[in-house]
């Protein structure tokens, strides 16, 4: 069966299949697949009503929760494209989203628009405003969207879930086709300002297609969202794949191992997807047995290294072994991963657990700085085809055109394949900094920094950390006569970008170490942060 051209008309056979079908639990709420249809329908009807056209960029800013999902539903049924911005994001990362993505509609939470979005969208083309809910739901009490109670109005907005339950049909004729843009995903890079890497309905219906047929999960399967669906490997691995199997999708809202353990319990999912750390979480907590696990036909992670040992303890421990997998938002989530039934091999020199093998119709290279293929077992940087692979960035012509000459993305990441095909990740060229799955670019740090009045110069690097792979470590000069000290410095990063990219650590330098022609030697800072920190020992 080919797949379908978009999840919008995957809900449709999902709705025709089994309208009765829980597609959504969260908490106590139950939303049926007809439901869903008929809850995003309207929602697509009034943001046409409100003149939302054909193509027309709708940011949704929201933790996991069906509100999330009716607003990007209704968005691709009203011919939007949809560009997810993180909840984590400050005023100012959120404003330049909604500028550089030229968004004309908005759907976040009242406690967003009353705290920062007000005055955020006011001076950006946002036209339309629809809140979805009142406060950070985490308790089952907090959960009010269970009975789609009506929240406080705020004043300026329009309620989403009043909207969903008006009744509108979706305006006819606005399904979007396979090559329109259903994401803007935004990453930063060496630049520092975020671009948006344009997420096709193909792209995301391959990426789809794949896990239902390759993952081995039952008819109905249930997938648990411990991954934020505002991020790629969230919305494609568990909201589109899930959509894609007329499957049951499990939200919890933020991650806490207690909560999530007992969803495991209640709910038996069969797929979830996290990065590392959540796992460590999930393991360390006191109350977890293999019991907990035991539902599980896969278990997914993926966004940053995977240590060999934490699959290894996990398997022994409480049952299920982790599948590793590999890839980028601007291949729409995975392009590698470890197949059902097999287990990585650990290259014997590194100790590096492999990420997994190629999918199928996607090709992964290795090349030299010349761009000419590398043999087997030798690194070079990955480069990847195949149709999971974005078109490009949003409006960034000169971007597109260099990280995917040819229609190929250039991962920025430093690898090998070996004879049997599998692929390792032993390095990076670029800059980023990951911090379990969450990545920061140097240069945004950087950016925020230099508007201190007593920084002179700045540069910021990763460092090993035991528990989150990495961490952000600002190296910092002092103009003459300034004062001021590492923690007022983190604390001024703190308030201005989301609370993953700010440094915990800051050294205070007489003077950064340079090239003759005057640029910082952040390799050499690099080393520097290796060698004094206790995990690179
Ligand atoms: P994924 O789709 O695998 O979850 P992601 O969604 O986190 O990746 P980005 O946020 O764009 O996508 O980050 C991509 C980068 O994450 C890659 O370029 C690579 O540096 C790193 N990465 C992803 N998966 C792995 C992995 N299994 N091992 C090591 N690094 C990884």
């Amino acid at each position: 069966v080919a797949p379908a051209d978009s999840l919008v008309h995957a809900l449709r056979g999902a709705v025709a299949e089994a309208p009765d079908r829980t597609f959504l639990a969260y908490f106590d709420a139950r939303l049926s697949y007809r439901e869903v249809d008929r809850l995003s329908d309207s929602v697509a009807a009034h943001l046409a009503e409100r003149g939302l056209e054909r193509g027309d960029r709708v940011a949704v800013l929201l933790q996991n929760s069906p509100h999330f999902v009716l607003a990007v539903l209704g968005a691709w049924k009203a011919g939007a494209t949809v560009v997810p911005v993180n909840p984590m994001y400050k005023s100012g990362e959120v404003a330049h989203v909604l500028r550089d993505g030229e968004v004309t509609a908005l759907v976040c939470s009242d406690r967003a628009w009353e705290a920062y979005l007000r005055d955020t969208a006011a001076g950006s083309p946002v036209r339309i405003v629809l809140t979805g809910c009142e406060r950070d739901f985490q308790t089952r009490d907090d959960a009010r969207v269970l009975n789609f109670e009506r929240l406080p109005e705020a004043p300026d907005a329009d309620d989403l879930v009043t909207v969903a339950r008006q009744g509108g049909r979706a305006p006819e004729g606005r399904a979007p086709g396979p090559d329109d843009i259903a994401l803007i995903s935004y990453t930063s890079g060496t630049s520092g300002t975020p671009k948006g890497a344009t997420n096709t309905h193909r792209n995301i219906m391959y990426n789809a297609e794949r896990q239902r047929t390759g993952l081995r999960l039952p008819e109905a399967p249930v997938y648990y969202a411990l991954a934020p669906l505002f991020h790629i490997t969230g919305m494609v691995c568990q909201f589109a794949a899930c959509l894609n199997s007329a499957g049951t999708l499990v939200l919890g809202y933020r991650f806490e191992p207690g909560a999530v353990l007992d969803a495991f319990a209640e709910h038996r999912p069969h797929y979830t997807v996290g990065p590392s750390t959540a796992y460590m979480a999930l393991a360390a907590h006191p109350d977890v047995t293999r019991e907990h696990f035991a539902s599980f036909v896969n278990l997914s992670s993926g966004g940053a290294p995977v240590p060999p040992a934490l699959v290894e303890k996990f398997a022994g421990r409480l049952g299920p072994y982790i599948r590793v997998g590999y890839g980028l938002t601007e291949c729409t989530g995975p392009c590698a991963a470890v197949p059902p039934g097999l287990r990585a091999p650990v290259d014997p020199v590194s100790g590096t657990l492999s990420v997994g093998l190629p999918g199928a119709d996607t090709l992964v290279r290795i090349v030299d700085e010349l761009g000419e293929e590398v043999p087997f077992g030798e690194p070079g940087e990955i480069v990847v085809s195949g149709p999971q692979v974005v078109p490009g960035y949003w409006r960034r012509p000169e971007a597109t055109a260099r990280t995917f000459p040819d229609g190929e993305l250039r991962t920025g990441d430093i690898g090998f394949l070996d004879e049997q095909g599998w692929l390792y990740v032993v390095d990076r060229k670029k800059d980023m900094i990951n911090a379990s799955g969450f990545k920061v670019w140097p240069r945004e740090v950087e950016d925020v920094l230099y508007t201190h009045p007593a920084v002179r110069e700045a540069a910021v690097v990763g460092v090993p950390d035991g528990y989150r792979g990495e961490t952000v470590k600002a190296y910092i000069s002092l103009r003459p006569g300034a004062g001021t000290d590492p923690d007022e410095l983190a604390a001024y990063c703190k308030e201005r970008l989301a609370a993953y990219k700010y440094p915990r650590q800051v050294e205070i330098l007489p003077d950064l170490p340079k090239t003759a022609s005057g640029k910082i030697l952040r390799r050499e800072l690099r080393s520097r942060a290796h060698d004094n920190s206790d995990a690179g020992q």
